[in-house]
Parts: C-alpha cells; structure tokens; sequence
C-alpha cells in the first residue's frame, strides 16, 4: 500500500502533465472501480491536483473533481499525444508489462484529454476505485474521511501530537500512528522509521510518552517523511513513482524490513520484528525504549 511520500510522488510527476488538461471523453471498462457521473466533468479541466493522505484529487475548473485511490496494485499511466516529445509517466505497481500496448486487461478507466494525451488507470487486483464527486461531495467526502492533520503541514505541530495523544493514550503509539484521523498518509513504513528515529519502542502505550518524547516523536516524523520523499518513496514490492522508477527509501531505512540484521545505530541490538495492531513492526530492542 502506498504511503504518504510515495502518494506525493506520484502526484509531483503528474500534477505538470495534467493540470491545465482538458477532459474529452471518461472510458469506463470495469464499473466497479468507478463511481459517479463522468458525464459531468466532460470538457471541464484539471486546475489542480491535491492529495489527502492517500488519496489522488484531481480538482476540475468547476469544482467537481475526480479522486483515486491506487490501493494495493492500482497504476497510474498518462501517456502524451502520439506526435509529442514527452515521456509517458507512471506511478503506482510496478506489475510486469505496465508498458505493454494500453488499454489493456488491466485497464479500468480511460481519460482522453482533448491534447490528444491519455490517463490510463489499471489495477491488476480491482481493490482500486476512482470517483467523479460535486463540491457538495467532495466537502463530505473530507467529513467522512476524518483525516488528521498532513504530516508535512503546518497544522501538525507538536502540540497537536500531545493533545491527540491525550484523547488515545490506551493505544500502542505504533497504532496511534498508523490511524489516519491522528495523521494522514502514515503508514507502516515510516510509522517503524519515524519510532526508531525518536528511540520509543512501537509497543509502548502512547499516554506513556513524556513530553520530550513527543517533541522527539514530532520531529522525527518530519525528518523520516522528508528524507522519503527526496528519495522518492519506497520500492517495496507494489510501488514505482510517477516517473517510472522504483523509489530508493528501502536502501536506507533503518528497521523496516531489517529483521535480523545488525542496528545501525547501537550497533548492538539486532532489529526484531513483532505484530503491533495487525502489522509487521520493526526495532531495535537496545536502543528504543
Ligand atoms: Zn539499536
């Protein structure tokens, strides 16, 4: 599943291709992964693309707009006019064949723009779902998705982080941090590599975090997500970002999926793994606490 950085990613190789794109005709192949009226945004255009937590907007001039959400195996293909220059791009699984002749079996939905450029969305399990919403609609859909505050923004400060801890303190701060209406986009991931980057063992309930810890925890937060994104997210086995390529962030994180080996910061402790709230969980039992 895609995370906060890899979201974004996708979103930073799509948004200069798509914005000002406007929308000839909506092909849906597979009506399950498609709800809503695509009649309605016909000859409307892209004016921005947002992302809330881990979902894709793609705002339109009138104020519908059109979201997705790529879940486990969903793709994102837009390929240019046939007598443009520029390069197709991609994000999303990395499935084999994503470049083969498209549409495909895969292929769900299809976007022509009036360019003469195509936005493919494919998904290899169907668990994807892309949806034309109203203003109206796309108000209660931010209602109903109760998403905490981005990560990145402003608004999530440390005393944000104390308070909402206040409110959940019964809960493992690894699951404190995996619920998207603390914060949105965090996942696994980087919910292990933030832990480890404050020190504080994933196990350890959130109300027993003092107040250093959370400044820790606060910053640590920001720290891993930012180093993610310059590496381009991760490359885990279901991800490739909007330029095609497998995100690095693997190559260095620091616990995730380094059961076993050797802690890179005690350089005592040997990373172990345990299932907090469901998920894999990664730390070094010498240096969190
Ligand atoms: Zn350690």
């Amino acid at each position: 599943m895609p995370e906060l950085p890899e979201v974004e990613t996708i979103r930073r190789g799509l948004a200069p291709r798509l914005i000002g794109k406007t929308i000839e005709e909506i092909t849906v192949r597979e009506s399950k992964m498609f709800s809503g009226d695509e009649e309605a945004v016909i000859g409307r255009y892209i004016s921005e693309l947002r992302r809330h937590g881990k979902l894709l907007v793609f705002i339109l001039d009138d104020g519908h707009a059109i979201t997705v959400h790529l879940k486990m195996t969903g793709q994102l293909i837009w390929k240019p006019a046939k007598s443009a220059s520029e390069e197709a791009v991609m994000g999303g699984h990395p499935s084999e064949g994503y470049l083969d002749p498209l549409p495909h079996k895969h292929t769900h939905v299809v976007i022509d723009f009036s360019d003469g450029s195509t936005l493919y969305f494919n998904d290899l399990r169907k668990f994807g779902m892309m949806s034309v919403l109203d203003e109206k609609g796309l108000e209660e859909l931010h209602f109903i998705q109760k998403l905490g505050p981005e990560p990145l923004d402003k608004e999530f400060t440390s005393d944000y982080l104390a308070q909402q801890i206040k409110k959940h303190p019964r809960v493992p701060i690894k699951s404190f941090l995996l619920d998207q209406t603390n914060i949105a986009g965090l996942g696994n991931i980087y919910a292990d590599e933030s832990l480890f980057r404050a020190a504080i063992l994933p196990v350890r309930l959130s109300g027993s975090l003092t107040s250093g810890e959370v400044r820790n925890l606060h910053a640590a937060i920001g720290e891993t997500l930012e180093l993610a994104l310059l590496y381009g997210g991760s490359s885990e086995k279901d991800y490739v970002n909007a330029i095609g390529e497998k995100g690095t962030y693997l190559k260095i994180a620091q616990v995730y999926h380094r059961t076993g080996q050797q802690c890179v910061r005690c350089l005592e402790g040997t990373i172990e793994r345990v299932k907090v709230a469901g998920r894999s969980t990664h730390y070094c039992p010498e240096c969190q606490h």
